[in-house]
């Protein structure tokens, strides 16, 4: 059994799909018939044809024109009948079609390498992709592509980029299991969107596991379960069927509000990364979206920063979809974990601390402005609210809302039909920001307090780290004490503060929170309706009674006790 964290709740019982890229060995030890291993290659060769046009197709509702054409580059240079020939000259001489193939691919790869064109350089790495394919095929060996599983699997990797996790196909992903990251990692936060099950920081899986072997993944514990009995297997369906009834069981709150039981009303949320998101927020009964994440409109960009009329739709999308409801869209979080493929971030000791987020955005003003027109373009289809990410100083948000207000009466101008109001908020994760949080909000409409980057920063401790996850503690005091000084802040001035990091939906938070006045949580959808029957069991009086007495505790375990004692 290996130990990992829960990071998305689930049970899964199914069959490793391992996401790791086979090594080639090849063996030129050849005695057998020369025209058997010319099949053999001939065979690779068709079956690389027929790979790379699968993977054209998948790809074709995704990418662009141009984006497209480099399949076609990997077509033309796997039906190149000089390449052909080349290989099956040198098996004819007494050569494995692995060593030929290898061979004769070293050789191009080489020549095109040492050519000055830029074009003809480039064309080098066609040839390497092209041969490692061809080389696998002929070696029986399978390249993982997450785009093209078309059967149920759990996915065990060393670690999923938030690309590799965007291009999960929730049909036929039953889990996912990771060596490295925490419950706050990327990943993690978009596999409870997607409502996939995720066990990460097992440190070890990928060793232990072999591909196609069944394995079963305790996504409420976070522990995995190698070689399972007939009654471990047994046990864990069951688990899984009170799990997924217990969900259903919670449909009859989908209407309902989220008031204490001594009639305090709060938002209850959802966090979203794009428009296909926000089915889960609506048949989850959230009540709006507390944060778009939109740094994914410009991650699955392949080529460029998505034009200003390709976010206007993505923006209407998700207003029109929440049918009047709020929208928090938090601006461009760029940086860190998260990377673009056309724009190369400068290299930085500590990426986290570094050029991203706002700071990016008042740096490229021209990506920044881009955005905020789009979502000024899109503010007349519903409720918008607009916060920027990362903000240290009053200065910073003071510029940022500047350029929001001048991109504002530039399309006035133009004629063009804005909302009334905008609501133009930020994010608190921070803690000089929430230190300061009175002053902040003579300036923000909002605060969002965002508590993965805010529990990070304050504990100085990478967010990502399995190692250090110990640290992460929301209900130490002094994190606590962070966000009664936002709240405080934001209510001193007649704001209203919500909550969009992982611990406004966890339930252990959730008495504390409505205790220290939070007016929004939002959350991974999936989380909304047991936070509802959470606070819908609540007095709102009592809750701020043991939140007094938890800010006054010393440590996260004491916190906890009460708060045990509580939902007890
Ligand atoms: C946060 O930091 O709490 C947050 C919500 O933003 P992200 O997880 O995207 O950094
Ligand atoms: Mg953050």
């Amino acid at each position: 059994m290996l130990k990992g964290i829960a990071a998305s709740s689930g049970v899964a019982i199914g069959r490793v799909y391992k996401l790791e890229s086979p090594v080639i060995e090849v063996n030129n030890d050849f005695k057998g018939d020369a025209e058997a291993e010319k099949e053999r290659f001939t065979k690779a060769l068709e079956k690389t044809v027929e790979d790379i046009n699968k993977v054209k197709e998948k790809a074709a509702n995704n990418l662009s024109a141009e984006e497209l054409a480099i399949f076609d580059a990997h077509l033309m240079m796997a039906q190149d009948p000089e390449f052909a020939s080349q290989i099956t000259d040198m098996i004819g001489q007494g050569n494995t079609a692995d060593y030929a193939a290898k061979s004769v691919s070293d050789m191009m790869i080489s020549m095109f390498e040492s050519m000055d064109d830029a074009y003809f350089k480039e064309r080098a790495a066609d040839i390497k992709d092209v041969s490692y394919r061809l080389l696998c095929n002929i070696l029986g060996l399978t390249i993982p592509d997450l785009t093209t599983i078309d059967e149920e699997v759990i996915i065990v990797a060393e670690d999923l980029t938030p690309s590799d996790t965007a291009q999960l196909n929730k049909k036929y992903t039953l889990g996912f299991c990771t060596e490295v990251g925490g419950r706050t990692s990327h990943s993690a936060i978009m596999a409870r969107s997607l409502e996939i099950p995720a066990v990460v920081g097992t440190a070890t899986v990928m060793a232990s596991v072999k591909a196609g072997e069944t394995i079963i993944m305790d996504a409420l514990e976070g522990v995995v379960i190698t070689d399972p009995t007939p009654e471990q297997i047994k046990e864990y369906e069951e688990k899984k069927e009170k799990f997924l009834e217990e969900k259903k069981a919670l449909q009859v709150l989908i209407n309902e509000k989220s008031v204490s039981t001594d009639g305090h009303e709060v938002e209850l949320a959802g966090n979203i990364g794009g428009p296909k998101d926000v089915e889960g927020v609506v048949n989850n009964g959230g009540e709006g979206v507390g944060l778009f994440r939109t740094e994914f409109l410009y991650m699955n960009s392949e080529l460029d920063f998505p034009t200003e009329d390709e976010q206007f739709e993505a923006y209407k999308a998700v207003l029109e979809g929440m049918n009047g409801k709020k929208v928090v869209v938090r601006t461009l979080d760029i940086g860190g974990d998260k990377k673009l493929n056309y724009f190369t971030f400068p290299e930085e000791m500590n990426p986290f601390l570094g050029y991203r987020a706002i700071r990016f955005c008042l740096d490229r003003k021209d990506v920044f402005r881009t955005q905020l027109r789009a979502l000024i373009r899109a503010s007349v289809y519903g409720r918008l609210c607009i916060m920027f990410p990362m903000i240290a100083t009053i200065q910073e948000f003071c510029d940022a809302k500047a350029i929001y207000e001048e991109e504002r009466e530039k399309l006035i101008a133009e004629g063009v039909k804005v909302a009334d109001k905008i609501e133009v908020g930020m994010m608190v994760e921070i803690p000089a920001a929430a230190v300061l949080a009175d002053e902040f909000a003579k300036h923000a409409d909002f605060f969002s307090i965002g508590t993965n980057d805010l529990i990070q920063y304050s504990m100085a401790a990478d967010r990502m780290s399995e190692k250090v996850s110990y640290l992460y503690q929301p209900l130490n005091p002094s994190i606590l004490r962070l966000v009664k000084m936002t709240i405080d802040g934001a209510h001193k001035e007649g704001k209203w503060a919500g909550m969009c990091g992982e611990m406004a939906g966890d339930p252990n938070a959730a008495p504390l929170l409505l205790g220290l006045g939070l007016d929004e949580f939002s959350m991974s959808a999936t989380s909304i309706l047991n936070a509802r029957k959470i606070i819908r069991s609540l007095s709102k009086k009592d809750m701020e009674e043991l939140a007094a007495k938890a800010i006054s505790c010393q440590t996260e375990a004491e916190v906890m006790e009460l708060v045990k004692a509580t939902l007890k």
